[in-house]
């Protein structure tokens, strides 16, 4: 992909788009002129040098790649519009496209139902499943391994609830019989569980975790932020240490997380969480007469702690996704290469 020539073609069509409501003068106090300008954006762009390079090939500090070009120029075209995720009279047209990349996300996990939303981080993500966890199971707590990401615990502190660090085994997954013990107590309403902690990419033993939800009536939800595009190779042939049991298991908890801008080639901004019961919604009930008006269908801000999210954040995670899906022949070939 030619870069320069397709950020040019985004500037002409939505310049197009534009032309058609009328021509207008900007107010002269914004007026920039290209000398003034020219000077600003030299400093500028030597100051932006003062950072690691991420997206070389050979810099192994960042446990990332780097957006890909196409989402790059689906951020930047639908930021010409700058639509706003909350409602569907901010957006109409990037809502409809976090509908369907949420949706192929679910595909992706086996979820047969779901009610998700993008979400500005996978921190956000976590706290909205943490959020109906304790609607749900009000008064008890949330247990996570003592590798799980920092978040869960800072979380749980904003929400109210409290925190359970279990230990790990020696391959950084969390104990089941630890975890079992504490449930014992029922003072446990929700199971965290991580497909890929971030300091050493373990994946708890999801399937195994299953057998406790009945057993003592809790959620189970995923943290898969980080590692979650994996499950596009796990049980794969040729791939060694991806098990598929632990991966299969997320289709049947009761939420899971994904960082589209971790390894979904995203840029920043770009969480996602799924929740497999759509009724869920219900916790989030509220109205918002300035905003939501045209529609009698759901609109993204009912479903979201969030208000304002960039629409630009779904048009770029769309536009990759209708080139290279969330599926093992596409996007789960950029993670082995
Ligand atoms: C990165 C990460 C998070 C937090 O996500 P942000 O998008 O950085 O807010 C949560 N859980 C895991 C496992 C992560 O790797």
């Amino acid at each position: 992909m030619d870069l320069q020539h397709w950020l040019g073609r985004a500037d002409d069509a939505i310049q197009k788009w534009g032309d058609t409501f009328g021509p207008y003068q900007p107010h002269p106090s914004l007026h920039v002129d290209d000398d003034g300008f020219a000077a600003v954006f030299e400093e500028f762009t030597g100051r932006l040098k003062d950072n690691y390079p991420f997206f070389h090939p050979r810099y192994a500090g960042q446990m990332l790649k780097p957006p890909h070009p196409a989402a790059v120029v689906g951020y930047l075209t639908a930021m010409l519009i700058n639509p706003n995720n909350h409602a569907l009279d901010g957006g109409p047209a990037t809502a409809a496209m976090e509908r369907e990349t949420v949706a192929q996300l679910a595909a992706m996990f086996g979820y047969d139902t779901h009610l998700g939303h993008l979400t500005t981080s996978g921190t956000i993500a976590n706290l909205e499943a943490l959020f109906v966890a304790r609607e749900l199971h009000p008064g008890r707590g949330v247990a996570y391994s003592a590798e799980a990401h920092y978040t869960h615990g800072r979380m749980c502190h904003v929400l109210g609830m409290k925190g359970y660090p279990i230990p790990t085994d020696e391959g950084g997954r969390i104990d089941i019989d630890a975890l079992e013990e504490v449930l014992r107590t029922g003072d446990v309403g929700t199971v965290v569980l991580t497909a890929g902690t971030t300091g050493l990419g373990a994946v708890d033993p999801i399937h195994t975790a299953l057998a406790l939800r009945d057993r003592y009536g809790v959620r189970l939800h995923v943290d898969a932020a980080y590692g979650g595009f994996f499950t596009l190779l796990a049980g794969a042939d040729g791939i060694e240490g991806l098990p598929s049991e632990p991966w299969r298991a997320i289709a049947r908890c009761d939420s899971v997380v994904v960082d589209p801008h971790k390894h979904g080639l995203q840029p920043y901004g770009c969480g996602a969480v799924i929740f497999r019961d759509p009724e869920v919604g219900r916790f989030y009930l509220h109205d918002s007469p300035y905003t939501y008006f045209t529609s009698t269908e759901l609109h993204l801000g009912e479903i979201s702690l969030e208000c304002s999210r960039a629409g630009a954040s779904a048009a770029a995670l769309w536009l990759t996704f209708q080139l290279i899906p969330p599926t093992p022949a596409g996007l789960g070939l950029s993670l082995i290469h």
